[in-house]
């Protein structure tokens, strides 16, 4: 498996290469049991992530982790940071963050 990750990793530019894992793993990890608020993918599982592993931490689509959930859901919910035109200046933006601003 390692070897045909390689293999399409050489094959695929490297523009295209996030968005083919991207469509790859919400195929793989299709379901209905969590739903990722940032990217809005349905899923049976997040994957394990951290140190210590954390199950069902980091989406198999966008890369979010939980705190990064939670930061979406209040900024959606409880702030205008997505209704409004604001300035926002963000020293290591997330990539989720950066699509939908
Ligand atoms: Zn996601």
């Amino acid at each position: 498996m390692k070897y045909i990750k390689m293999a399409v990793k050489n094959v695929i530019p490297k523009k295209y290469y996030t968005l083919v894992r991207s469509i790859y793993s919400s195929i793989k990890y299709f379901g209905l049991r969590f739903k990722c608020p940032c990217c809005g993918g349905n899923f049976r599982k997040f994957l394990s992530c951290g140190i210590k592993l954390r199950r069902n931490a980091l989406c198999p689509r966008c890369g979010s982790l939980e705190r990064h959930r939670l930061l979406y859901l209040y900024l959606k919910d409880k702030t205008n940071f997505f209704s409004e035109q604001l300035r926002v200046f963000d020293i290591a933006p997330m990539y989720f963050f950066a699509k939908k601003m």
